[in-house]
């Protein structure tokens, strides 16, 4: 395929490529989608195995915020950039601020954060050269670690889920399995302990494991076996493509609602199977966007209280979700993907309809929006 084809087949709008030898500096931006606002995602560093790859993996991921935005209800599009190198060798000062002018130089239209690979230190050095980043330490005035806001949104996404099952939003006296006691897993277990939860937690570090059980009392399970574990509710909050060929004819659950990204191994295979095995699945990109919400924030002058308040939102738009699918008989991944779309061509419609004339948002009395 040629790159404009590449572009067209998911109507990405641009892509941006910047060289800098001197600094090392080899990076793609893409932008997805700007009909709700800035383009905003994170920038990964990865030693890709080619260019064509890193292409691929910025197309994908930028295009993914956008829905990921659009759900959230926020006013942000959807972009990603990849820094080609070896994020434990390659980092330096020069690379990230170079970067940093590459992002200024868009003026706005792409806003970028940390992402894997990618840490606040080297945002901060992106930061010397452009305001067009978010994510940035709670000390210099960031919104510093979203953990627990998208802890909390799993929490309430969780909750709307018990919701649609039963009429009843409450997780008191009910089983989960969390997969993985990391930052996400490890706030999701303290909200699901104070509400009477049973929790079968793993991880691969026992350490963390024995953290998060000494707080919240819950039993340790071997990753090996967490799909065999009958329970209520089924939580990955460690990697993606979790529920797939072989674990998911194992589940034993009625829910799958958690914080990893992509958990599907196969979105549309994977979807319709658990509609078909009767697990009620809140996609992925829906119910953990409270990072996303945490880091959208900060563009307004951050308050983690209001990021909070935000994410419990989350459980409206989990339910919504839930009322797509069942209205139009399709699988929740589906419906999600349709309110997105359906937000996106109307506030799309609304800007257009406006255009050239003065709105709320027009500071400059001339028309033009500058955000
Ligand atoms: P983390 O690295 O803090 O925690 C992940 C945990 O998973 C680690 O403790 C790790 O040991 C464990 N793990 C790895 N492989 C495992 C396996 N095979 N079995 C069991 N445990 C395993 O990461 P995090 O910030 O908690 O994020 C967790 C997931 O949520 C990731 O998929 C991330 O992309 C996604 N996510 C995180 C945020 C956020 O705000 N941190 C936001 C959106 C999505």
């Amino acid at each position: 395929m040629s790159i404009f084809q590449e572009l067209e087949a998911n109507s990405h709008e641009q892509v941006i490529i910047c060289s800098g030898p001197k600094a090392g500096l080899r990076a793609i931006i893409a932008i997805h989608d700007t009909t709700l606002g800035p383009a905003l995602g994170g920038t990964r560093m990865w030693t890709y195995a080619s260019d064509e790859d890193a292409l691929r993996d910025a197309l994908r991921l930028s295009r993914g915020m956008t829905y990921k935005a659009a759900v959230a209800g926020l006013n942000l599009g959807g972009g990603k950039a990849v820094i080609l190198g070896d994020p434990r060798k390659d980092k330096t000062e020069i690379l990230f601020r170079m970067y940093g002018r590459f992002i200024e130089g868009l003026a706005g239209r792409y806003i970028t954060a940390e992402d894997v690979g990618t840490s606040v230190r080297d945002m901060e050095w992106v930061r010397m050269e452009t305001r067009y980043v978010t994510g940035i330490d709670k000390a210099l005035g960031g919104s510093g670690d979203p953990s627990p806001v998208t802890a909390l949104g799993v929490y309430y996404g969780m909750k709307a889920c018990a919701k649609k099952l039963t009429g009843n939003d409450s997780l008191s006296g009910k089983s989960v399995i969390v997969q993985g006691a990391g930052n996400v897993g490890s706030y999701l277990c303290s909200h699901l302990a104070s509400e009477g939860v049973k929790i079968f937690l793993t991880d691969i570090d026992r350490e963390r494991v024995k953290a998060v059980s000494d707080r919240t009392g819950a039993e340790y399970v071997d990753p090996e076996k967490i799909y065999d574990v009958g329970a209520d509710i089924f939580a990955p909050c460690a990697m993606g493509a979790v529920v797939n060929d072989d674990t998911l004819p194992r589940l034993k659950v009625q829910i799958i609602a958690g914080g990893a990204n992509n958990q599907l191994a196969d979105e549309e295979k994977h979807g319709r199977m658990l509609v078909e095995r009767g697990i009620l699945y809140a996609p992925d990109y829906a119910i953990n966007a409270g990072g996303l919400i945490n880091v959208a924030n900060e563009l307004e002058g951050y308050s983690q209280e209001r990021a909070l308040a935000r994410a419990e939102g989350i459980y409206a738009t989990i339910l919504e979700i839930f009322s797509i699918a069942e209205a139009e008989g399709v699988p929740s991944y589906e419906a999600s993907r349709k309110l997105a779309e359906d937000r996106m061509a109307k506030i799309g419609h609304l800007k257009k309809f406006f255009a050239g004339r003065a709105g709320p948002h027009d500071r400059n009395g001339d028309g033009h929006h500058r955000n």
